[in-house]
Order: C-alpha cells, then structure tokens, then sequence
C-alpha cells in the first residue's frame, strides 16, 4: 500500500476511533458490501445463496458508494453470495476504484479466470480453504479445487495480497497444519475463524455434543504456531480472545460493561442497499435503506450484542478496543 494511502486510512479509522469512543455521529472507515446473494456453491455453514435478496444495478451502486465515500469509508469489501457469478463485477470493482477506496474481494474463485483482467485494482483477496482437501470438499460442497489453486496462484504472480479463510467447524489440528504448510509454499496467508450459528446468514445451529475443551485447545494450537512464524494473519488479540470465549454453541452475547463498534466504526450493506451494523445482526435489527436514508440520522448505536465471534468483525472491533496493539500488529503487515 502506497504511503498516501496508509496515511488516508489512519485519518479515517482515528475519526472512526473517536466518533465510538466520544459516542459521536457515526463515521465509519469500512464497509462490506454484497454485491449479491447467489452463489455457485453450497457451503453447509451458509445460507446466503438461499436467501432471495433484490440486486441494487451498477448506477444505483454508483449512488450507494459515493455516499459511503461520504460518509468517510475508505475500505470497502465487496463479497457475496459469490461476487463473480455478477456479470457486471468487473465494473463494480473499477466503480470502487474510481471513487479511491481500498478495495478487498472476497469469493470463493471458482469464476475467477472469466473475470481475471478486470480484477486487477482489488487491493485485496481473500479466499477460502477449509483444512485439506477432503475436509474442504466436505464442508463446502463438491467442485474443482485444482481451479482456486491456480486462480490464487496467479493472484500471488500478479503481486496481489491473498488471505485464504478457514471456517473452524471442528478442532481439525490436522487441516491447520496441512494449511500452514501450504500457505508457506504457496506464498500467501491464512485467517482462521471460527462457525457462526443461528443468524439468518449463518447455515446451522451448534451441533449437540460440541467439544468446547478441544475447540479452546485448537485455538490455543493456533496462537502458538502463529507465534513460531506460521503465515497467520489473524492477529494474537483476536486468537487469544477467541481462546477465553465463555461458551462455543453461541456466536455472540450481551455484556453491558461493552459496546460495539459495529455501525460506528464499519457497517455492512446486504445487495438491495439495506444497511446493518454488521452482516450477524441481519435478520435481527431493522436495517436501514441507505439508498433512501442517511446513516447518521437513522444509526441506532445500541447492538443487539456486545461480544462475538464473528471472524472479520471481531477483528475489526478489537482495533477500536485495543488501537494500540492492533495498529501496531497491523503496521507490522503493511
Ligand atoms: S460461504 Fe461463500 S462460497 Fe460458501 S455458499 Fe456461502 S457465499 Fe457461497
Ligand atoms: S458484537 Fe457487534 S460485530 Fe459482533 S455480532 Fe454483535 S453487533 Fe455484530
């Protein structure tokens, strides 16, 4: 990332920073965006492809991120559904692009090499890999692993950043290492997060019997190999604290003595322009149109939660309550 661009990002997440820590007027830095809910696979912890959400068209998209832009995002995430199996994506990306965001792309690759020249202004990949082969294909559906592969090694030859993402589904020890060993070779890293359950986007409730001492094992097993080295870039706040979390069947609590930063500092716009403060309240909060209303005027700052698992925003949360160390830890990658 150019240096102007590191500076523009600090600007906007210490504006974040003290509109949640003041209880000011939102001002978010980042936003994720579904630029659709269908999908080419059927990941049995997902139910996004089954839910039947209306697609905003490229000039409503254009509306949409320039009032993002206005209200201070400079990270934008597009993901799905599936982002790829949208014809127009290559013009959403360049969209993105044209109004300075940094733009971060998740998909599942599969469509990657249809659409692989008009993705060349993504600052960002991530992809998903859930352990070894057998224990991806099982969880995310029967398809050609050979083809995100290679999609993710040509991303790594065109010198663009590659997260790939684990759904921690059980305590697969085995898979971490098989993945570890890949990303190392492979040159890119990896994000381990942990299943969601019962949200409206999530596939499934806990399983009976869940292993809540291995699950913390597991995670334990993960702060260690990162800190031998191992490619992880899920950071050491965000692996410890998933280490102390109270109870493994619940993706997210209640606890007064906190508050989220959800909404204030990031938010999250389902395909129709429907707006939450993150994609786990979908279903839960009344969300708002942002294609008809302000945030700030309609922003309700008390989350349904205060505490949660949910991988991305548990990550971008612990940088609105431990700056310090994340901005460090987040520097260190840049
Ligand atoms: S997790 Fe991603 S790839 Fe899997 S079904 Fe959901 S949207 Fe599709
Ligand atoms: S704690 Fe915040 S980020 Fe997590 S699910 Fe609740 S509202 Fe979303």
């Amino acid at each position: 990332m150019s240096k102007a661009k590191v500076l523009q990002m600090g600007v906007a997440y210490a504006q974040s920073l003290l509109a949640f820590h003041a209880d000011r007027s939102p001002k978010p830095f980042s936003a994720s965006f579904a630029v659709t809910n269908k999908c080419n696979l059927r990941c049995v912890y997902c139910n996004c492809p089954l839910l039947k959400i209306p697609e905003l068209n490229l000039e409503q998209i254009e509306q949409l991120f320039g009032k993002l832009k206005k209200m201070g995002v400079v990270r934008l995430g597009l993901f799905g559904g599936e982002p790829l199996v949208r014809k127009d994506i290559g013009e959403i990306v360049d969209l993105a692009k044209s109004l300075g965001f940094f733009v971060s792309f998740n998909s599942n690759l599969l469509l990657y090499e249809r659409y692989k020249d008009r993705l060349d202004g993504v600052d960002y990949f991530f992809t998903s890999l859930d352990g070894t082969p057998e224990k991806h294909l099982a969880n995310r559906g029967k398809h050609n692993l050979d083809v995100v592969h290679a999609a993710m090694n040509e991303i790594i030859r065109k010198g663009q950043k590659l997260t790939a993402i684990c759904v921690v589904t059980d305590a697969d020890f085995e898979g971490a290492d098989y993945l570890i060993d890949l990303a190392k070779k492979g040159g890119f890293d990896l994000h381990f997060q942990q299943e969601c359950y019962d949200a409206e986007n999530a596939g499934r409730s806990a399983p009976d019997g869940i292993e809540q001492s291995r699950i913390r094992e597991f995670w334990h097993y993960l702060l260690k190999r990162k800190r031998e080295g191992a490619p992880i870039t899920s950071s050491e706040g965000y692996l410890k604290y998933i280490t102390t979390w109270p109870d493994f069947r619940s993706t997210a609590m209640y606890d007064p003595t906190t508050k989220c930063a959800a909404g204030r500092g990031f938010l999250f716009v389902d395909s129709s322009g429907e707006t939450y403060p993150c994609p786990y309240t979908k279903g839960i909060v009344k969300p708002v149109n942002l294609m008809e209303v302000e945030w700030a005027d309609a922003f309700d700052p008390n989350t349904p939660c205060t505490k949660c698992l949910v991988g991305p925003m548990l990550e971008t949360n612990l940088l609105f309550h431990n700056p310090v160390s994340s901005v460090m830890a987040a520097m260190a990658k840049v």
